[in-house]
């Protein structure tokens, strides 16, 4: 049913609020829309891992009794898939919280080059077997509005996809660089790619290119959408770049602060 008001036909005051009044009907529409949505996907998505849980507690309690091997791999599976549920449930809460990102409220100042080389140590030391680099580096401390901890996130989930979609290269770079108003971070990888009309898609919540490739690598399809709720909330872009085959380019461009707003921020810090 359609809550909103009949357009008048005389352009006065009464017009003009009754216009505001159903771009603001259409708007809540639109998130109540967004949030049945999410509601179904959810629930999409915890059926599969039910389901298996299910199956396996239907072996053990007919055969697990008698048969030690199958007590050994349906404890096992069913562990994996409870584990794989809780992640997701963790995954949903973060992109919830992602979701919450005011940055008019937010009262955090971050210096990008200590971010992402710590990050980079980090992931390096966690797979050994690939080589992860910090390729450019911003010439001096460069500040951005954003949380420490939420940077961390986003440069996770890049670099954690970079591996997981790798093939034969197991090399990732690192990169930041700016220019007068914006710092600009970048994650390349020499892995699958992605077909130029998924690249859009890999951003929506719960999307896959490869469902059962992404389930194999423990993938739920929210990484890129919280990295990208995160980003919109501090006013920066992510996008991507890639050639399907050769590998993949995300990049993300935040909003740079000046030395005054910095100095501005550390002064109320200390006051
Ligand atoms: P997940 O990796 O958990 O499936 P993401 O939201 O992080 O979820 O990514 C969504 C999809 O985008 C992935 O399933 C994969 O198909 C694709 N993708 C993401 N990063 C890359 C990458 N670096 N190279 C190729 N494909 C990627």
């Amino acid at each position: 049913s359609d809550a909103r008001i009949p357009a008048l036909r005389t352009n006065d005051e009464l017009s003009h609020l009754i216009n505001e009044f159903n771009a603001m009907l259409d708007r809540i529409q639109r998130f109540i829309d967004q949030q049945t949505d999410f509601v179904g996907d959810v629930s999409h998505e915890l059926r599969t891992p039910v389901a298996i849980l299910e199956g396996h507690l239907n072996l053990l309690n007919r055969w697990g009794k008698d048969d030690p091997e199958v007590l050994d791999e349906s404890l096992k599976a069913s562990l994996q898939e409870v584990s794989r549920m809780k992640s997701l449930i963790q995954e949903m809460l973060d992109l919830t919280r992602a979701d919450q990102v005011e940055t008019q409220f937010v009262n955090a100042v971050t210096e990008v080059n200590e971010v992402v080389e710590q990050v980079t140590n980090d992931m390096q030391m966690i797979h050994p077997d690939f080589t992860i680099t910090l390729e450019d580096e911003l010439p001096g401390p460069t500040w951005v509005q954003f949380y420490r901890n939420h940077m961390e996130q986003v440069l996770i989930i890049l670099v954690d996809n970079a591996v997981k979609y790798s093939r034969d290269r197991k090399e990732i770079h690192v990169s930041v660089g700016s220019s007068d108003d914006s710092v600009d971070l970048a994650v390349q990888d020499f892995g699958e790619g992605i077909a130029p009309q998924n690249q859009d898609r890999v951003f929506n919540r719960f999307y896959r290119v490869d469902k059962a490739r992404s389930r194999e690598k423990g993938g739920n399809g929210l990484g890129l959408s919280i990295a990208k709720q995160l980003i919109d909330g501090y006013h920066g872009t992510i996008g991507v770049e890639s050639v399907q085959g050769s590998g993949s380019i995300f990049r993300i461009s935040l909003p740079k602060l000046t030395e005054k707003q910095v100095a501005e921020y550390q002064r109320r810090q200390e006051a």
